[in-house]
């Protein structure tokens, strides 16, 4: 029985050279992949061009990590608009990462206008929600959960993708539990709408793929450390 599709999306963080980045796509690009999943890679900004350069051929999208916001263009050193992005051939970004949330400070209301602004240029949103270990421990996964959704509550349910990233599980080697995935993400299609596409997030890795991917309300993987690997991301790919 064919398996239905699943995004399968990476996020490299602050990782990768351009050369190393021609590596990785030269070794992915030497696996067998099964081709009915959707794959996003995310790379550092520095080896966008590089990762644009394989994508057509091996037919995954490329992603950014991050955009500025609130202004589109101006004095921001340091910063990248989206249509720097778009110019070069982006079609997705993360928005709301934890560590952007925790090291950036980025505010529930910043996150809103991001996933707006993305949403009315035509980028695809990934907005990134998930409770803490102290959150969950207090009974407070749902209300976290549901004032993070805010930010994305209002618009078609095909323009943005949700990913459920429990910070507790992100980089941890600590992946919640299939009941604890199916729990979080039943919630928040019940929340935002039974189509919206939900991703789980947080240590996903070659070994539990097969298993997370099996879940009826998982619609795909984010996945970072694992997905610096090409033996490791392609095994994701394939589970
Ligand atoms: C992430 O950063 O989005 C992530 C899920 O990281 P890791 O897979 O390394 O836990």
């Amino acid at each position: 029985m064919k398996q239905a599709s699943k995004i399968i999306a990476g996020n490299w963080k602050m990782n990768k050279t351009r050369e190393q980045a021609h590596d990785f796509f030269k070794a992915l690009g030497e696996k067998h992949l099964r081709d009915n999943h959707r794959v996003i890679i995310c790379p550092p900004f520095t080896a966008i061009a590089i990762a644009r350069e394989y994508a057509d051929n091996m037919g995954f999208t490329v992603g950014a990590q991050d955009f500025y916001m609130p202004v589109k263009n101006g004095a921001m050193t340091g910063e990248i608009s989206t249509e720097m992005l778009m110019e070069i051939g982006v079609k997705t970004v993360l928005v709301g990462h934890s560590e952007r949330r925790a090291h950036s400070n980025e505010t529930d209301q910043l996150i809103s206008q991001k996933v707006k602004h993305a949403i009315e240029v035509g980028l695809m949103p990934i907005l990134c929600i998930g409770e803490t270990l102290e959150e969950r421990e207090g009974g407070k996964m749902k209300q976290v959960l549901r004032d993070q959704l805010v930010s994305a509550l209002h618009y078609p349910h095909d323009k943005f993708i949700i990913a459920y990233e429990p910070v507790w599980a992100i980089g941890t080697g600590k992946t919640a539990d299939a009941k604890t995935i199916d729990e979080a993400h039943k919630f928040i299609k019940s929340v935002i709408g039974e189509d919206v596409a939900v991703l789980y997030g947080g240590s996903v890795n070659e070994k539990n793929a097969q298993e997370i991917l099996g879940i009826k309300s998982v619609d795909g993987v984010l996945v970072g450390g694992a997905s610096l690997d090409a033996d490791k991301f392609s095994a994701i790919i394939n589970a």
